[in-house]
């Protein structure tokens, strides 16, 4: 069996984790940067080219599109799917979830709990949304934000005002939302795998922050679910049609909100608080949908 682990880095806690635990249980894999195929585009035999040779022979992919040209991430993760190469996640799934304002509309359109937001495209309209979402404090959020750096609390009207001003200056869309002051500084991550839940984690930030992002120096500790909670990941990854999601959370005096869904959620957080090896099951998952795949006779 012949995997590709596709990302941009490859040295990063998750991509190293993958691919040691496939080549311990003997498998060909290989890291390949989405930035550098070629796709080869036909009626009858589409192809990838990486490094001038043929992915054909793959078997299947881990896609980790990153945000870094992740348009053309995403083009290279539907032509492995032209070429019938199972995709640990699929394209829609991943499309899904990537985007911050499809996600909120999918959340809203299957009934799944998140916090009262607000989507927009026009920094003027954007001041007068605030009521809309419950009044200030409120959450302003760049729907190109990346591990929390896109993301602010204002706490007056007149503070809202200014940075819905200063974000309208950089083009991307903007977000309103109801700040969950309970959650305090906390989130709950549910790692997901092909329907299962594999760990959870109560991630808090360092101090002062609201957000909880490990990235901006948040801990994480391993924490058990709500039978509520529970349901609401499972069945947002469900909806999302991912195998593999990463189902962020927070606790609100409402129950439990989603506030994201991550189609390439990272290793190293969840591996550690729950001391558990996720890569082998993942890849472990892999190999069986494959062969299930292999025994199809649509299938190659
Ligand atoms: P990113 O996608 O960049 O990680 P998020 O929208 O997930 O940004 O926000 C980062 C962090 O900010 C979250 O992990 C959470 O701790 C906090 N946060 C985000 N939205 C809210 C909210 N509506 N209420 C309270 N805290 C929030
Ligand atoms: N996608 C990020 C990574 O590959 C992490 C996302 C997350 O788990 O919050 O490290």
């Amino acid at each position: 069996m012949r995997i590709g682990l596709l990302n941009k880095n490859p040295d990063n806690y998750t991509n190293t984790r993958l691919y040691e635990e496939a080549i311990k249980k003997g498998i060909e894999v290989e890291h390949i940067d989405y930035t550098h195929c070629d796709l080869i585009l036909n009626n009858n035999k589409p192809d990838i080219l990486y490094k001038g040779k043929s992915l054909s022979s793959l078997d299947a992919i881990v896609p980790r599109v990153g945000i870094i040209k992740s348009t053309y991430g995403m083009a290279v993760l539907r032509q492995f799917e032209a070429m019938e190469i199972y995709s640990l996640n699929s394209s829609l799934g991943v499309a899904r979830a990537r985007d911050k304002l499809r996600t909120l509309q999918i959340l809203s359109r299957k009934d799944l709990p998140f916090p009262n937001s607000s989507i927009s495209n026009d920094s003027l309209n954007g001041a007068k949304l605030i009521d809309k979402v419950g009044g200030t404090p409120v959450i302003i959020k760049l729907t190109e934000g990346l591990q929390g750096k896109g993301t602010v609390l204002a706490e007056t009207k007149q503070s809202a005002k200014s940075i819905i001003e200063a974000f309208g200056l950089t083009s991307t869309n903007l977000i309103l939302q109801e700040f969950i002051k309970e959650s305090k500084g906390t989130d709950i991550r549910v790692f997901i795998l092909g329907g299962k839940v594999m760990g959870s984690m109560i991630r808090s930030s360092n101090g002062e922050d609201f957000r909880s992002n490990l990235h901006l120096g948040g801990e994480a500790k391993k924490v058990k679910l709500t039978p509520r909670e529970r349901e609401i990941a499972l069945k947002a990854a469900k909806e999302f049609k991912l195998n593999v999601a990463g189902i962020d959370i927070l606790r609100s005096d409402n129950g439990p909100l989603i506030l994201e869904v991550n189609a390439c959620p990272g290793l190293e957080g969840i591996e550690k608080a729950m001391d558990k090896n996720i890569a082998a099951t993942i890849i472990d998952f892999l190999i069986k949908q494959v062969e299930e795949l292999k025994d199809k006779p649509s299938y190659h």
